[in-house]
């Protein structure tokens, strides 16, 4: 049996362009960059589009981009270049099945030279019947090998009178299959439960299976990561590496990710498409960091991992077996830790496009102006209003909404808002007056954030009021709203003029 050379790790990922990358997707991509990277491999990537009929436009590009957005590297495979076209690069090329055709045509000859496959002529509406009888007597559906028999020149004479075939596996009768799985163990399956499964359609196109594993021995594959629904043509790959006389990969089959119902993920549970988490303003890094604890995690307590600690911390051994729980609520925690982690530029950076989206402000050349009034608005001013929110939203994409009353002054609120719980109209119309005239008696440059802060606790004090009644209103006078960053923070990134127009215009209000 021809040997794989386990010291030098291949691994690949094999995906169909039949759709845009999901989560699943993703994390599959990512085990085995991690996987490759940690044991000093390489990473492969391989189309399948041997399914023709499935194939989704821009589905190529998508996973292209998607890998360069994660800044997944890899060493073969198709990239795109400058102008977003797709070039391939390594040396066991083409790494797109549709290319490969000649490859295949060669190897299928050596199966039934070998005399392990065969043609089957059966036509589509046999097949039907036959599976529609098996229905109805309860039994799994399963080819009866009609055409398995059939004679060399038998079936010479039907292809050269221009029948339809397929060539199928000649499935070895009662055999126990065997392997290993690493993350699952010692998996068996009797072959009475393995079809004669097909290897070549009628559109002279290879199956999946048959591509699949000519391509894994040919490209050097030494360990093939792969979500658990592969799990089921594992058997039938075992059964084609030994009929060529190829030693097998050894196969991982990653655990299944659910929703919170414990259920399969599907589309059908909303957002699956990383496009859409992205869009959904989830941060990069957090997304990625919580896509790799879907199904593993170090065996230590730690969440939140650099990709350096990733890499040098992944191995088989801590996936685990048992379905991976999808929880949003853990995603948005994970990303409210990473937008912490963000210095004030670099948040300001990420928000920006949304101020923008939701026309609080508006890009002009190298600056930016209020979209309201058109007037100039400094970028020190954008950053602080943006940084008394980084601490408290979990999403960038809350932000807009979070920050409005900073860029635009059309912001309702009713008079009763200004009062405190525990207040009167009449106690906050005298806080108010209060509040504004002790602020206006702060210095232009000190009006900073902990002076505003002590200052308001001493007026409170010295006139009988509760912190309640002279915080409260400020804060509904600067936003509107009864939730906001520290009234005193708000004021100090105002400044004192703006602060005490809205105060003003509280006071006029109640
Ligand atoms: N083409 C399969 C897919 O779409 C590959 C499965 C495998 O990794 O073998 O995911």
């Amino acid at each position: 049996m021809e040997n794989i050379n386990l010291s030098k790790v291949r691994v690949r990922i094999a995906p169909s362009p039949t759709g845009f990358v999901h989560i699943g997707n993703l994390r599959t991509i990512l085990y085995n960059y991690l996987f490759a990277r940690h044991n000093k491999g390489e990473f492969i990537v391989r189309i399948e589009d041997t399914d023709q009929s499935r194939f989704v436009k821009g589905a190529m590009e998508d996973l292209l981009k998607t890998l360069e957005w994660a800044d997944i590297d890899y060493e073969e495979g198709p990239f795109l270049n400058a102008e977003g076209k797709i070039e391939e690069k390594g040396d066991y090329g083409p790494y797109t099945q549709s290319k490969r055709l000649d490859i295949y045509k060669k190897h299928i000859k050596t199966l039934l030279d070998k005399n392990k496959a065969y043609y089957c002529f059966c036509s589509k509406d046999r097949l039907e019947k036959l599976r529609n009888e098996q229905k109805e007597q309860k039994l799994p559906p399963k080819y009866d090998q009609h055409c398995r028999n059939l004679s060399k020149d038998e079936a010479q004479k039907m292809i050269n009178s221009g029948e339809e075939y397929v060539i199928r596996f000649k499935t070895p009768e009662n055999k126990d299959v065997i392997f290993e799985d690493a993350i699952r163990g010692t998996i068996k399956v009797n072959t009475h439960d393995v079809d004669d499964f097909v290897l070549v359609k009628t559109d002279k196109f290879p199956t999946y299976h048959f591509a699949n594993i000519v391509d894994d021995h040919l490209m050097k594959i030494t360990h093939v990561l792969r979500g658990e629904e592969w799990i089921a043509s594992t058997p039938k790959h075992q059964l084609l590496y030994e009929a060529f006389g190829w030693h097998p990969p050894i196969f991982a089959h990653l655990p299944t990710i659910l929703n919170k119902q414990k259920k399969k993920m599907s589309k059908r549970d909303g957002d699956v498409s990383v496009k859409d988490f992205i869009s959904q303003g989830y941060l990069k890094d957090a997304l990625l960091n919580f896509i790799t604890l879907l199904g593993w995690n170090a065996g230590t307590d730690q969440e939140i991992y650099t990709r350096d600690e990733m890499i040098k911390q992944f191995s088989l051994d801590n996936v685990h077996k048992a379905g991976a729980v999808f929880d949003l609520d853990k995603l948005d925690w994970i990303n409210g830790v990473y937008i912490r982690q963000l210095d004030d530029e670099k948040f300001a950076d990420l928000c920006i496009p949304y101020l923008c989206k939701a026309k609080l402000i508006t890009q002009d050349n190298d600056k930016y102006v209020k979209s309201e009034t058109g007037e100039n608005i400094d970028i020190s001013f954008i950053r602080r209003a943006l940084a008394l929110e980084q601490a408290r939203i979990k999403n960038i994409n809350e932000i807009a909404d979070t920050v409005k009353f900073f860029f635009s002054d059309k912001f309702k609120y009713s008079k009763d808002l200004l009062v405190w719980k525990k207040s009167t109209k009449e106690a906050t119309k005298k806080a108010l007056a209060l509040v504004m005239d002790e602020l206006n008696k702060i210095d232009e440059n000190q009006f900073k954030s902990e002076t505003i802060e002590e200052k308001l606790k001493m007026l409170a004090q010295n006139n009988n009021l509760g912190n309640g009644d002279v915080f409260w209103p400020l804060r509904v006078a600067l936003s509107g709203r009864e939730k906001s960053p520290g009234p005193h923070e708000m004021a100090e990134v105002f400044g004192k003029d703006k602060t005490l127009i809205r105060l003003k215009d509280a006071i006029l209000k109640i």
